[in-house]
């Protein structure tokens, strides 16, 4: 078809949904558009699902966002998945409080880093010591920085499609801007789920190559699990080559098991380093690099003999005004605390209800849309391809993904990076509102499909 047709059709289906969505959000048209909004520079975090423009958030309790022109909304984001518990949970919400009675934030040693610390390496595996970062971000650099010192080797080979945060040599791609151009020979990248050609390339630069650095599942790319035993896989092969192996539990670790992907997936031994962040914060800021005693000692700035006298000289330089930041370990500590034997059966045993849910209503409706995800977190692929990598992932019409979203919106569920997640005070109910917005998004679209995509429509 004419893409400019199939513009046409598109444009003209969505009218409608845009027309209702304006009329139900005008305060938050107001203020997306009110010149005193301006300053704040608009972002992916400016999320809008679709919609012509972001609702602006008023308050949220649990599961439950309400929008400053009072529509309630399941949010199924958690904040881009970090918030396991959902939204202000009072167990936490007491802790941080009793905690910010001291202060906020230390430059020294205190007991509540401490103790999450010994949380993190008591749950993660492989993890004897951690050092703490604020983001993400933040926790896979100094993931990549510690596997270069301990290495001796510069180069870190990652996954298309894949997500790891902001720094450079793991973010850099020719869709993005802002990288000086030598940022090329500092990362090679794979397919997830290719053993063969994985293995080929660590082979082929394994004296260049100081890690492989993998999210598990990839999330932001939507959810894609490891197929067979990729991540055993990718563990033996780098012992073989004698490569680091980075495990990106951002937001695996803590959510999808106590110890995270590695624990759920059953990988031994456990990767090398570890990065954390997300679920560990509590909802606050806070993040983690962790791995073994030895490997950690590459990071050590205090000297054996006078552990509290600081060497000036600190090998891999850590540090940061906010790392090991005392409220977002104090709420660390709750969220960990309340992540029960109990609370992951139940968690998981949503997830499974949502992502089986979300297949048969495609299957009721003939839709050919891929549904993804595991544990606690499901995505939804609008390509009648299997999409079994972050590439693949990346190919899929943005335009009809775009409108499951805005269709879920519009029956009050809102889609989060990449993805549907649960938390702990969601129920059987909010599963089940998901899955059937799913079917009234499909119900409207699939006349959409049979015109512009009936290679989906079975
Ligand atoms: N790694 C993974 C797997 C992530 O999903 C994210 C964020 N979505 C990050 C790292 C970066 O974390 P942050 O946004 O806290 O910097």
């Amino acid at each position: 078809m004419d893409p400019e047709e199939r513009q046409a059709i598109i444009d003209a289906f969505r009218r409608p949904w845009v027309e209702e969505y304006t009329e139900k959000r005008p305060k938050s048209k107001q203020l997306f558009e009110d010149p005193r909004t301006r300053f704040s520079a608009r972002t992916y975090r400016d999320f809008a699902r679709g919609a012509p423009y972001p609702y602006y958030i008023e308050a949220a309790q649990g599961f439950t966002l309400r929008d400053v022109d009072g529509n309630e909304l399941i949010d199924f984001g958690n904040n881009a998945t970090a918030l396991v518990h959902g939204h202000a949970h009072p167990y936490i919400e007491q802790a941080i409080i009793g905690a910010l009675r001291t202060g906020t934030s230390y430059s020294g040693s205190h007991i509540y880093r401490d103790r999450l610390a010994e949380m993190l390496a008591e749950r993660m595996p492989g993890v004897e010591k951690v050092t703490f970062a604020m983001s993400g971000t933040e926790a896979d650099m100094y993931a990549v920085r510690i596997a270069r010192a301990y290495s001796g080797k510069d180069k870190v080979m990652w996954f298309s499609g894949g997500y790891h945060g902001t720094y450079d040599p793991v973010h850099a791609g020719p869709t993005f801007r802002g990288y000086p151009e030598s940022v090329e020979q500092d990362y090679l990248m794979a397919d997830f789920n290719d053993k063969e050609g994985t293995e080929r390339l660590i082979a082929e630069h394994k004296d260049q190559l100081a890690a492989v650095l993998i999210e598990p599942v990839q999330g932001t790319a939507g959810y894609i699990a490891p197929r067979e035993d990729f991540l055993q896989f990718l563990r033996d092969v780098t012992t073989k080559y004698g490569v680091l192996l980075i495990f990106d539990e951002v937001i695996t670790g803590f959510r999808w098991a106590r110890g995270g992907a590695q624990e759920y997936y059953n990988v031994r031994p456990a990767a090398d380093i570890v990065a954390m962040g997300k679920v560990m914060g509590g909802g606050l800021p806070n993040a983690a690099v962790g791995a073994s005693d030895h490997i950690m000692e590459v990071i050590r700035s205090l000297p054996v003999e006078n552990q509290a006298q600081p060497d000036r000289r600190p090998t891999v330089p850590m540090g940061g005004t906010y790392s090991g930041y005392k409220l977002g370990c104090a709420a660390g500590i709750a969220a960990l605390e309340l992540l029960t034997p109990e609370a992951y059966e139940r968690l998981n045993g949503l997830g499974a209800r949502l992502i089986g849910g979300l297949k048969s209503v495609c299957s009721e409706l003939g839709v050919k849309a891929q549904v993804s995800g595991d544990a606690s977190i499901a995505g939804i692929h609008m390509t009648d391809k299997d999409v079994w990598n972050g590439e693949i992932a990346r190919n899929v019409d943005a335009q009809l993904n775009g409108l499951v979203r805005f269709g879920l919106l519009r029956h009050g569920v809102i889609w989060g990076t990449g993805g549907l997640s649960l938390n702990t005070v969601m129920t059987e109910r909010e599963v089940d509102e998901a899955v059937e917005a799913l079917r009234e998004t499909l119900l409207e679209m699939r006349p959409l499909l049979q015109r512009v995509a009936p290679e989906m429509v079975g």
